[in-house]
């Protein structure tokens, strides 16, 4: 089989359906090229937290148009996007970035031991720095995965990309069954993004790991659950993070730590994610008497890293190839997906999207701020 068109996207998680999506509301023809089930690798699961709370500036500031856009993305599909139920944050890294919030026109606030156990009543009696921030909430990815994937089920190539190489001022995309020609590929494949780029000439400096995180029902009904970042150690665990199923049933919660794999993605002890399980299930019974700690789903995925900081993220461009990489990259994923969609366009990679600019890096700026309190997936 032939197919021709505009764009081709390797990769229907978030990012690539998002960039699809955007490039296709503006007129150009659009190939998706996914070897599984759309919304199913590092996308999987039935939530992921939105907050604004980073340690770099320039990502406080997308989060805050992402968030618009997630919004105005509920009204257009009809489906809430991210909850409004807020965002806690325990420890003294959340105190401290308190500050760089309100500069960025975020309606955070300090919270005290009874504020907290107002906003999350399944919380043990918690004594320490926190903040709320009730623009953050649990993005419902699933509703937000199966709305692309309807609206882009035309363009979807269901088959795994072996190989893409440049074509005159095009690029040439091969899969088992499929030859593809289009004027540009945008490579956001996750864990197969660097094996991609590295094929079509762009060295991409991701580090690999691998990450579980554990569900768990909620007790009784709460008409509010929060997402949760516990970075006190006031439970034992530090690093910790929640977000809420949609119907806020369950908690998804994980410890931040991911096993780091070699490139080929061999892991050498791959029993650490059963420790890292267990540990998950150990702070719920520390942390959380209002969950059951009888795990109810699991997820293991990939994770890729840059390496400035684990929320990393940047552009590459070379010719016809777009390529993007970093982690933590949900709650950024409609202003990602709008940079990429102006370097299809342009032809030039948004200023803070090149790799130079380390977007995403930890602050050294802000004294004190410890970016292995928060090291991870949120
Ligand atoms: C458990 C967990 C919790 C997380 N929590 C948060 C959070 O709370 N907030 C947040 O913002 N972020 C969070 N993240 C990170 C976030 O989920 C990811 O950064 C994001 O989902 C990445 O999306 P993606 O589209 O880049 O990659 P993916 O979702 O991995 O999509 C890439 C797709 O490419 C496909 N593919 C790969 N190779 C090929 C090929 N050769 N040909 C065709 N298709 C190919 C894959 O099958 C896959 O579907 C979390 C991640 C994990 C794993």
């Amino acid at each position: 089989m032939s197919v021709t068109s505009d764009v081709a996207v390797i990769g229907a998680g978030i990012i690539g359906l998002l960039t699809a999506y955007q490039l296709s509301r503006q007129g150009h023809s659009v190939t998706v090229y996914e070897t599984g089930r759309p919304g199913y690798g590092q996308s999987a699961g039935q939530s992921r937290i939105f907050r604004h709370a980073h340690d770099d500036p320039r990502l406080i500031r997308l989060a805050v148009r992402a968030r618009e856009q997630w919004r105005e993305w509920s009204d257009d599909i009809g489906v809430t996007t991210v909850s409004d139920d807020g965002a806690l944050a325990l420890g003294d890294t959340a105190g401290r970035r308190l500050p760089l919030l309100r500069d960025a026109g975020v309606a955070a606030e300090s919270l005290d031991s009874d504020a907290v156990a107002d906003v999350l009543p399944l919380l043990g009696a918690y004594e320490g720095a926190a903040v709320f921030d009730p623009g953050g909430g649990s993005i419902h990815t699933r509703a937000v995965i199966s709305a692309l994937t309807d609206r882009l089920t035309d363009s979807l190539v269901g088959e795994q990309v072996i190989v893409l190489h440049r074509d005159g001022d095009g690029a040439v995309v091969r899969t088992p069954t499929t030859r593809g020609s289009h004027g540009t590929v945008v490579i956001c494949a996750g864990r197969g993004t660097a094996a991609l780029a590295r094929g079509a000439g762009i060295t991409v400096p991701v580090l690999l790991g691998a990450h579980v995180r554990v569900s768990f029902s909620v007790r009784d009904g709460v008409n509010r659950l929060p997402t949760l970042q516990d970075g006190s150690g006031h439970f034992g665990a530090t690093g910790v993070y929640a977000a809420a199923y949609p119907d806020r049933s369950g908690y998804g919660l994980g410890l931040s730590e991911h096993v780091d794999a070699h490139d080929d993605g061999a892991i050498d002890d791959g029993s650490r994610l059963g420790g890292l399980a267990d540990a998950a299930v150990g702070y719920v019974d520390s942390a959380l008497p209002g969950l059951d700690p009888t795990p109810r789903e699991i997820v293991h995925c990939w994770v890729t890293t840059l390496p400035w900081g684990d929320d990393g993220m940047a552009i590459w461009r070379e010719g016809p190839v777009v390529v993007v990489a970093g982690h933590n990259l949900f709650k950024h994923a409609p202003v990602i997906g709008e940079a990429l969609a102006q370097t299809v366009t342009s032809g030039a990679v948004p200023y803070d999207f090149t790799p130079d600019q380390r977007l995403g890096a930890a602050s050294t700026e802000h004294a004190g701020v410890n970016a292995n309190e928060y090291r991870s997936i949120t």
